[in-house]
Order: C-alpha cells, then structure tokens, then sequence
C-alpha cells in the first residue's frame, strides 16, 4: 500500500520557534512536569479577538464579541477576555464563576445552554448577564427573578431535529409573556461553518426582533451564536486526504472528519457572513444591521482558539507490527476529536525529527483501551523516533486539549504551560 499522504498542520510563527528549540524549553517542560502538557499561547487569542472586532469596525457594525468558554477551560483566555473588555459565552454556574473571578463584568456574559439549573440563572440576574432563554419553562423560572435580561433562543428552521431553541409557535407565546422581562434580542447557534446558513440566519433573527417591536418591544440584538471556521490544513492536502480517506490503523473508517481546511476562516468568515445577501433579500447583513439600529452578538470558541496552543505527549515506546505503533504517556482523552468518532487529522510533529528511513506509524495513548487512539491514521515520519522523544499535536486549543480530559488509570491530567510573546512560561493556573 502507497504511503498516506502527509498532513502538516499550519503554524505560527511562535509555535515554529517553540519546535525549532524544541530540544530547549519543551523537552525541559516535559522533563520538569513529568507527562504530556498543553502549551497556551494567550497572545494569538488576544490577536484572534482583535481581528474579530476589526471586521465590525470596517463594517460599521454594532457588534459585541463573546468569547464561547466551553471551547478551553484555561484562565488566560478569560483574562485576556477581561482585559481587551470583551465578554465571554458561558452555559454553566462553574464558567460564570470562572469568569466573573477572572474579572470579566457580569454585564458582559451572555449565559446559553439548555434548561439551566436555577443556581446558575440566580447568580447569571444578580451579576447582570444576558441569560439566552431556550424553552417557555425556562421562561417562567426566570419571569421570576427580578430584572432578568433575556434573549430568546430561537430553533434553526432547517434544522428542525434541534434539541435546542423554540420553535415559531413557541416564540410567538414566549413574546405574549416577556412583559416585565428585559428582552434585548433573539439568538441562535448553527451547527456546521457555512456562510450563507448564518447570513439567513440573521435576517430570521432581524424579522423576529421587528415583530417584538411591533409589540412594543425593545429588542435590539441579534446573536449568531458561534460557527466560524478554522483552517488547520493547506488546501492542496486536504484535497489530496478527502480523495481517498483511508490508510487508517485496524482498518478503521470514519462517517466524516471536521473541514479541516476552510478557504474561509475565522474573522475572514464573519466578514463574508456580513456582506452575504440572504435568501430572497436584496441587502447585505452588514446594511440590514445598520438600517436596523440591531446589534449583532457573536459567540466564536474554536475560532478566537486558532494557533493559541499545542499538546505535547512523550514517546514511551515504539513497537513494529506492518507499520510502527507509537505509545505516548498520555491518552486520547486529551485529544477530544478521538471521542467524537472522528479523527484529528493535523499531523503531530516529532521532536527531534529524527533522519530516515520514513516510519510509517498510528500513535497510541498509555492506557488499556484499544479505541484509546490519538492517532488512527497510519502518518509517515521523517524517522523512527526514539522513547523520550516528544511529539506535538499541533493547534488544539480550540476543543481538542480538555473537554474530555479525565485522569482515567489515575493519570495526572496535563497541566497548561502559558508562554507569553517575550518567552516567558507560567502555569495557567497556580498548581493545587
Ligand atoms: C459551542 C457554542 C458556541 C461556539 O461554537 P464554535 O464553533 O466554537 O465557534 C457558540 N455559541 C453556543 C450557544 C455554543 O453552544
């Protein structure tokens, strides 16, 4: 069988450097805190948010930016968040906790998910956060607690099998309710990264705020929710990759893999989201904003996440089967796609790149688990590498390095190392 073909991940200029030194402070880190460790790079976060903003400026769009936390549970976001004044995305009373410790104003939190417990919508009133409402129940709790501010979250037509939002019968009964309820706006959050669905999305969201105005309602937000693309791959790979997608360790197939490469991506998706022109309108979101006096609510994660972080895993042994099998010293677990019957296909980087022969390998976790995979693809490696190698799965921080994290096998969970643009490295969070 042909080799796989390669799919190196793009990087930053700071993880470059990082690699090239590699022998320096990340075989250091992996020797000093003695398993895998997630690198954070909080200045490529705060470079995401600004672009992000810069659009709404170029644009002449009232728009405010929250960061999705549920996307890293790293503090230095949310201090960075604090910071720049941006606000963040929360969906429990944990985050907002996190958040508000962190300095992020209450009045800049938007709070989602569904049927959230009445701790958290009590403490969401009293430090002044939007709450997304999602059900007519959820409504009646909040109705009452005393000067609640709420957006209606409002189900995707085409996406009639959410279990998220309300549907047109719903909204309209939730708007004959809100009397005494501060309703600023109606939100939403689409599964999938297209442009065009999102744009759509908005001018739903813009009619709904005229019918609450009809109504006497002051609605004046709309939120679409997060959605934008990252593009982790060159095209020309992708292509190569999407043409023939197996090659994968124990035969394994997979139903779909994230679009890892998007032509579109980040602050770049939003501009073309405002300059679309949804179905059957003539005007571009951007001009329906405006005309509107309508301020425009995002909540991007994986996005403010791209090039802000990697994963570094130490080679524990290397075994020969028709191709190599690698075992690290941690899991899939802290590589989430893994579980989500997907793979994450940017390709880890050796540390060194040791010389040829090419080794084809998949890479293994170190626990008892044949699905315990952080790699299924059978990658080529410019050598063998060698037991206390390191090998860096590169731009996780978007999803990847914790939301399944767990310390299965009593496994420490990695610690996250921040490194500044000076060079400088701290803890993310004081060790306990
Ligand atoms: C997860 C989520 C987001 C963030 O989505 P990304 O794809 O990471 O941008 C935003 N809003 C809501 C309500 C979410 O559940």
């Amino acid at each position: 069988m042909a080799l796989s073909p390669r799919l190196p991940a793009k990087l930053s200029e700071p993880a470059r450097a990082l690699l090239k030194g590699g022998a320096g402070l990340l075989q250091e880190l992996a020797y000093g805190l003695r398993g895998p460790y997630h690198v954070l790079f909080p200045d490529a976060f705060a470079a995401n948010l600004t672009s992000f903003l810069d659009v709404l400026d170029e644009t002449g769009v009232t728009g405010r930016v929250h960061y999705a936390k549920k996307a890293n549970k790293a503090a230095c976001w949310i201090e960075t968040c604090a910071d720049l004044g941006v606000g963040v995305d929360v969906a429990s009373a944990e985050e907002l906790r996190d958040a508000l410790g962190h300095g992020v104003r209450g009045t800049r939190i938007v709070v989602t998910g569904p049927a959230k417990s009445d701790d958290l919508l009590r403490l969401a009133v009293r430090q002044g956060c939007l709450i997304t409402v999602d059900a007519l129940d959820e409504l009646d709790r909040v109705a009452g607690l005393y000067g609640a501010r709420i957006m209606l979250r409002v189900t995707p037509p085409d996406q009639p099998h959410s279990r998220f939002g309300m549907t047109e019968r719903e909204l309209e009964r939730a708007l004959a309710r809100c009397g005494p309820l501060r309703l600023e706006g109606f939100s939403c959050h689409l599964t999938g990264y297209e442009v065009q669905p999102r744009a759509d999305m908005a001018a739903l969201l813009l009619r709904w705020c005229e019918r609450a105005r009809a109504r006497g309602i002051a609605a004046g937000g709309v939120g679409i929710g997060g959605g934008f693309a990252v593009d982790y791959l060159a095209a020309e790979d992708w292509r190569e990759f999407t043409g023939d997608p197996s090659n994968f360790h124990a035969g394994r197939r997979f139903d779909g893999f994230y679009p890892y490469h998007s032509p579109v991506a980040g602050a770049a998706a939003l501009r073309a989201v405002l300059a679309a022109t949804p179905s059957g309108g003539s005007a571009d979101v951007a001009a329906l904003l405006r005309d509107a006096g309508v301020t425009l609510i995002l909540e991007p994660g994986r996005a403010l996440l791209d090039q802000a972080g990697f994963t570094v895993f130490r080679v524990q042994g290397v075994k020969d089967r028709d191709y190599g099998i690698v075992t690290v010293d941690g899991t899939s677990l802290s590589l989430s796609e893994q579980w989500f019957g997907s793979e994450f296909l940017p390709e880890p980087i050796p540390v060194p790149a040791r010389e040829g022969p090419a080794f084809e390998t998949c890479v293994g976790g170190a626990s008892c688990l044949e699905s315990d995979m952080l790699t299924w693809r059978r990658i080529v490696l410019p050598g063998r590498p060698r037991p206390g190698d390191l090998l860096v799965y590169p731009n996780t921080a978007g999803y990847q390095m914790d939301s399944n994290e767990s310390p299965f096998h009593g496994l420490p969970l990695p610690p996250k190392v921040v490194v500044n643009a000076d060079g400088s490295w701290r803890l993310d969070r004081p060790p306990n």
